[in-house]
């Protein structure tokens, strides 16, 4: 059935939604496949992304701008990520508490805890008011989405910036009509939610007026089956162990249907070859949520690229797969096989056949465009610690030949890890010094400890070590608890290390950008850099323009220094 034939044959009328706060540098992949599966079945689907509104942009905006004039200069960090663990939860305080003595002293603890900084009371009522005037702009947005969609469900994809504003809207619409089904799914369940958390427990039990279902990990034919009347009524959350065994085959799904959303705001479309993680780690939400490892096809998957390139005439895809690794090299030849020039990004290992140009090479020839590198410390006792089983040499080596290629390196990295001493941090900023050309973008975080799904939570659970962040009667405002480990490097040495790194990374001039102007800038410092570098983002997001350059990259001589690779994939 193609989607202009398609003909609702359903009584139901499926409104799915992204809300506020999430970066809109994708249209939002997981509702788009999702509406994409729910229509082949016959039923009516909108989809709405509220991130791309002005109104929303501008409050976001507003908030950081006051943080900057609240937070001394040194402390600020990467601003716009840690800052967001503050905003989210002033986000939900608000939902959950009027304006008193406790809210402003939890405001304070939130913004100490991350910032090391104190505010008063006044700054709290004026960070408070750009709060209220976003719930109040919200309300109507939704309550105008409800009456002009008259859903029968209203499903929402839930990450952890987007659940107050999430929980509120459920809550409207159940007040507006009590008979609509209301239903979350998404990002939401990874970590601080993640099945098996007194969180997700404590979250059910709050929101059951309101929340009907919960969705864990693939959405698809669970939100297929709750169409259908098929999902037990007295029961609210839902995985994929309710699915009977029935894992969804993703060769024989439609590509994602990003038809309702406004394409001229994202830089990007965003497309997928795999679903969950090939090495299935027992401990990781991305084993619990997504089940066994499935790919699709390389020819399908060029092909269903092509596809989209037809309808939607984007050549630039994020590629949402947990690791490119075990594909990428078939990927691009495919790529270089096809007639049409597609370019895409992706997780990536720097595991050994990474360090080696003539493969970097061939990627760049099939569009290979960014590599998205988890490298998290230049402390080889680090990276042993966190279990990640790839050596400093491998990271450096994987960096150089991936630049040589021309193909950004977007790297990340974390401070505050169990163990972590200042001569490991001192080794990290040594590394991104000596590496600094080879890094296209440097991006950190503290270390989030959560009570499931990381490599030692066992571990750190048995020798009980985690303690409350922030008050236990904070837990009731904030829908959930935070813990943190009672060990070394504490908290604020941690967040220090955050804003040593940033200002490390200003004075070598690596770049961290948020704003497109900053990616201008960072593409204009790539190309001046490597002579292969990939065409800039705003050249391909113009969809005026074809590019096709990638093919026609020389390969340039090079000492054979590279490595084997002699990884056995697939
Ligand atoms: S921890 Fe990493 S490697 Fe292991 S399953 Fe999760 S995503 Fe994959």
């Amino acid at each position: 059935m193609t989607l202009e034939s398609i003909q609702s044959n359903h009584k139901e009328k499926v409104l799915l939604a992204l809300l506020p706060f999430w970066d809109p540098q994708i249209p939002p992949l997981g509702i788009a496949c999702i509406k994409s599966y729910i229509q082949q079945a016959g039923y009516n689907v909108k989809a709405v992304d509220a991130n791309i509104e002005i109104q929303f942009r501008e409050i976001y905006d507003r908030y950081f701008q006051s943080l900057i004039e609240i937070i001394p200069g040194n402390k600020t960090g990467n601003l716009y990520n840690i800052g967001n663990q503050v905003f989210r939860n002033h986000l939900m305080v608000h939902f959950n508490h009027s304006f008193d003595d406790k809210y402003v002293e939890l405001i304070n603890i939130l913004i100490s805890e991350t910032f090391f900084s104190t505010v008063n009371r006044q700054q709290v009522k004026a960070l408070d008011a750009i709060i209220e005037d976003f719930y109040r702009r919200l309300k109507r947005y939704v309550l105008d989405l409800l009456v002009r969609e008259n859903p029968t469900l209203f499903g929402l994809s839930v990450y952890g910036d987007t659940l107050a504003s999430s929980l509120a809207a459920l809550k409207w619409a159940k007040e507006m009509n009590p008979g609509i089904k209301t239903v979350i799914g998404g990002g939401i369940f990874a970590d601080q939610m993640a099945p098996g958390s007194p969180n997700l427990e404590y979250l059910v039990e709050r929101t059951s007026p309101y929340v009907d279902k919960f969705i864990i990990g693939e959405g698809e034919e669970l939100l297929l089956r709750c169409l259908k009347g098929e999902l037990d009524d007295e029961r609210k959350v839902f995985g994929l162990q309710d699915t009977g065994g029935h894992y969804i085959d993703i060769k024989t799904m439609d590509i994602p249907d990003f038809s309702d959303f406004d394409l001229q705001y994202y830089p990007h479309l965003a497309h997928f070859g795999a679903r969950s993680c090939p090495f299935q780690c027992n401990f990781c939400s991305e084993t619990i949520n997504w089940g066994r490892y499935r790919r699709k096809d390389t020819a399908d998957l060029v092909d269903e690229f092509t596809r989209l390139y037809r309808r939607y005439g984007s050549q630039l895809y994020m590629m949402t797969d947990s690791t490119l690794n075990p594909v990428i090299t078939a990927l691009a030849n495919q790529f270089i096989a096809s007639d049409v020039a597609i370019y895409w990004d992706g997780f990536l290992r720097a595991d050994k056949h990474v360090c080696d140009i003539e493969n970097t090479m061939l990627w760049r020839k099939g569009g290979f465009y960014r590599a998205k590198l988890g490298l998290e410390s230049g402390s080889q006792r680090l990276l042993d610690l966190m279990d990640k089983r790839i050596t400093i040499q491998q990271s450096e080596n994987a960096l150089a030949s991936l630049a040589y290629a021309g193909i950004k390196t977007t790297t990340f990295w974390l401070f505050g890890y169990p163990g972590e001493t200042e001569d490991d941090f001192q080794k990290t900023l040594d590394f991104v010094a000596r590496c600094k050309d080879n890094i296209y973008e440097a991006d950190c975080n503290a270390f989030n400890y959560f009570l499931t799904g990381q490599a030692n939570s066992d571990e750190w659970l048995a020798r009980n070590e985690g303690v409350l962040l922030y008050p236990e009667w904070a837990g009731e405002m904030l829908i959930s608890q935070t813990w943190v480990l009672n060990g070394s490097p504490g908290r604020e040495e941690a967040y220090q290390r955050v804003n040593r790194f940033v200002q490390h990374c200003k004075k070598l001039g690596i770049p961290n950008p948020y704003s497109l102007e900053d990616v201008v800038h960072a593409d204009k410092r790539w190309r001046e850099l490597h002579k292969n570098a990939v065409p800039d983002l705003v050249e391909l997001k113009n969809s005026d323009t074809y590019i096709d350059e990638s093919r026609n990259i020389k390969t340039l001589s090079f000492a054979e220094n590279t490595q084997e690779d002699d990884e056995d994939w697939f």
